[in-house]
């Protein structure tokens, strides 16, 4: 796999912009807008990922709304894979699966459709999200992915922000690759 030199790292991380205090006070948010803004950014970043993962024998993409959206449709489409998305509860038409998830007060829930991953047997899907923190989404979008008839192979993360722990314990499940550490 080819991977990025610090001086490519550092230039990703200069083009996402820190927001202070949102959605609420003591939380440092990931600004992805101002790199999708730097169309060089956003290019080399999706050509990186391009490179990972082209020879990979992967069937599908899933993105996590809504970040995982943007990089997960942007890289389907350029190694020319299907993308598949995993949303919030209520927001998909056909008949869905759910995982519910614990965050630090109640529970959140993402749902799949069921047919999904149909069309190829034993589906090896790629995850994708923007950034993992606690890792409960992620590892909850895994649980989602293997419930059907496919098996999450590895999840992609732009940011791991590892105070959180969140990569270690989805690594427990399935491969990890963060592009970037902060
Ligand atoms: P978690 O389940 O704690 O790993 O949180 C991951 C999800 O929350 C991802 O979909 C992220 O987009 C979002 N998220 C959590 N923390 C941040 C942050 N500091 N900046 C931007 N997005 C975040």
């Amino acid at each position: 796999m080819e991977n990025l030199t610090q001086k490519e790292k550092n230039y990703l991380l200069s083009t996402i912009r820190d927001v202070k205090d949102f959605p609420k006070p003591g939380i440092i948010f990931k600004d992805i807008t101002t790199l999708l803004n730097n169309k060089d950014a956003f290019n080399f970043l999706m050509s990186h990922l391009a490179k990972v993962y082209k020879d990979k024998n992967i069937d599908f993409i899933a993105g996590i709304e809504s970040r995982g959206f943007i990089f997960g449709a942007a890289l389907a489409a350029k190694i020319n894979i299907p993308f598949v998305p995993i949303r919030k509860p209520k927001k998909l038409p056909y008949i869905t699966i759910s995982q519910k998830y614990s965050l630090e007060y109640g529970f959140d829930e993402i749902e799949i459709h069921i047919d999904a991953f149909s069309g190829v047997k034993n589906a090896k899907v790629l995850l994708i999200d923007d950034l993992i923190a606690t890792g409960g989404t992620a590892k909850a979008a895994v649980e989602l992915i293997n419930q059907t008839n496919a098996k999450c192979i590895e999840a992609c993360f732009l940011i791991n922000l590892k105070d959180f722990g969140g990569a270690k314990k989805v690594a427990e499940t399935t491969k990890i690759y963060s592009v970037l550490e902060v």
